[in-house]
Parts: C-alpha cells; sequence; structure tokens
C-alpha cells in the first residue's frame, strides 16, 4: 500500500519526507490507459503533490497543475492533508523511453515551455496561488526550484519511476528534504555530498523494501519518524456533482442537448468515471436550472 513518511533528520536539522505512490500510478494507468513517457510524469507530479498535501494542516487541500507545451499536455494533480490523491494528464498516450539505462527522460514529454501552479485551498476566503516557470524540464530540478523560490523553503527534492516490461510501475516514490531556519553550515554540507552520492531515486525504490530502508541508506539512525500516513487514490466526482455541472450550463444549453442528443454521459477528467443521464433526468435539470 502507498504511504507517506514525515520526519525529523540529522539531529532535528532537517524534514524529510518520503512517499510511494506505486499502487496509485497503476491504478491511475488502468483507469487512464497511460503509456511510460506519461505514466512517468504523473507518478512523479503525484509523489510531490502528495508530499505536499502531507505539508498541510488539518482539513486543507493542495492542487497543482503543471502546464506544458510537451507531448503530454497539462498534468493535474491533487492531495488532501489526509492522504487522498489523484491526477490525470492531458494525454495519456506518451511512450518515451530512454533504453540505455532504463530511466524515463521526461524531457521529451515535457517539452519546452510551461510553468507548475500550485493552488492550495486552506480554509481562507481567498486561495492562496503562487507559480514558477519549467525551467529545467526534470521535476525533481523545477519542484526543487519551487520550494525554494515560492515557498522560501531551501529543499532538495528527489523522485523516480521505474517501468516494468509491461509498462505498469515497478515503483514510483520520492523524497522531499528541507533545511530548517537555523540548519547549522556543517549539516547543510554533509547533507548536499549525501545526495550527490546517492543513486536515482528509481533504484533506490528498487533495491529497498520500504522507505524506511531507503531513510536509513540516507541518513543511517539518525532520524525519526514523526507521522506515517497511507495514501489512497479517491476521487471526490459523484452523479450528484455532475447534475449540478448540467444545471449551472442554464436552461438554453440543456434545452440544446435534449433536442440534440437526447440523453448524456459525462466523464470525470480524473478518474474516468462514467455518468449517464437520461432524457427524463435532463428535463428534471432542465426545471431546475435558470
Ligand atoms: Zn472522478
Amino acid at each position: 500500500m502507498d504511504y507517506l513518511i514525515k520526519g525529523l533528520a540529522l539531529d532535528n536539522n532537517i524534514r524529510v519526507y518520503i512517499a510511494n505512490t506505486t499502487d496509485t500510478i497503476n491504478e491511475l494507468k488502468k483507469r487512464h490507459d497511460l503509456w511510460p513517457g506519461a505514466l512517468s510524469v504523473l507518478g512523479k507530479t503525484l509523489t510531490i503533490t502528495s508530499i505536499m498535501g502531507g505539508m498541510l494542516k488539518e482539513n486543507h487541500r493542495v492542487s497543482v497543475a503543471i502546464k506544458t507545451n510537451g507531448q503530454v499536455g497539462n498534468v493535474y494533480a491533487d492531495a488532501y492533508f489526509d492522504g487522498r490523491i489523484r491526477g490525470y494528464l492531458q494525454n495519456p498516450h506518451v511512450n518515451f523511453i530512454n533504453h540505455q539505462d532504463n530511466t524515463l527522460d521526461d524531457r521529451f514529454s515535457l517539452g519546452s515551455e510551461g510553468i507548475i501552479q500550485v493552488i492550495k485551498d486552506l480554509n481562507l476566503k481567498a486561495m492562496f496561488t503562487s507559480q514558477v516557470p519549467l525551467t529545467y524540464f526534470d521535476l525533481a530540478k523545477d519542484f526543487a526550484y519551487y520550494f525554494n523560490t515560492s515557498e522560501q523553503t531551501p529543499s532538495a527534492v528527489s523522485v523516480g519511476v521505474l517501468v516494468g516490461e509491461d509498462n505498469s510501475a515497478i515503483a514510483s516514490g520520492g523524497f522531499v528534504i528541507q533545511l530548517m531556519p537555523q540548519t547549522p553550515e556543517y549539516i547543510i554540507d554533509f547533507l548536499e555530498d549525501r545526495i550527490n552520492e546517492l543513486p536515482p531515486m528509481s533504484k533506490l525504490l528498487n533495491t529497498h523494501q520500504n522507505l524506511e530502508d531507503i531513510l536509513t541508506t540516507i541518513f543511517g539512525s539518525n532520524y525519526q519518524i514523526i507521522e506515517k500516513l497511507p495514501l489512497k487514490f479517491t476521487c471526490s466526482c459523484s452523479k450528484e456533482r455532475f447534475a449540478n455541472g448540467i444545471v449551472s450550463l442554464g436552461k438554453e444549453e440543456i434545452t440544446q442537448i435534449i433536442e440534440e442528443q437526447g440523453d448524456i454521459e459525462t466523464v470525470c477528467h480524473y478518474c474516468r468515471e462514467k455518468y449517464y443521464f437520461n432524457k427524463d433526468e435532463l428535463l428534471d435539470l432542465l426545471n431546475k436550472s435558470k
């Protein structure tokens, strides 16, 4: 089962978040027919978004949109404070693999221009929104840049997806390591060396039993777990929500749908769940609309 660990390490001088999203991305592969290039981008985005969800306080939610001119188009992911996650991208049929070291090169999928947009619902009147341009076309580096600039928190990010011969994910996951305001210089130096020595995330995930083992590889015994949070693919869509959406189209448009199509089938972008409305149901919604 997918989960997220929140912890402290190196004598409580740094925060560490580490997550695996293998089951979730394989569930999304089934629902969206993700090809390997798309699976890689969405798996990494989901991992970072789930970690950002783990940074939130109760009842808060974060939505990430990566808008690109690349093969995958736009990429979307949501995470709640309690580990509920979901995501999709515009074009699931992207199939670039760099066969040399069996890793996926996301630059083909992400294109040459784009932005990362982060929207946080913190139960305030207004949403917290921030964005950075895609600069590296490498999600780990681009999100590190986001944390460093938009959230002013010096951060190291590592994410990876390992795809098997059947094109499903063998492993998907990653970590975000953040400095505290008073982190001493010698800890920063140690951490930089340590991170530079580490193998790619996909390899770490593939050669370790679990996330705790990876933390041990990185920090030895100098870490402590604050919380372990199960991650679960959940979509908030329902027939009622789609009904409300239809009502909000207005009388004119609903009348047109009834006259031209008679009935309709709506599809949720996030989970591909389908909701069917027959003519009677549409007439009922027409009555409720303005
Ligand atoms: Zn849905």
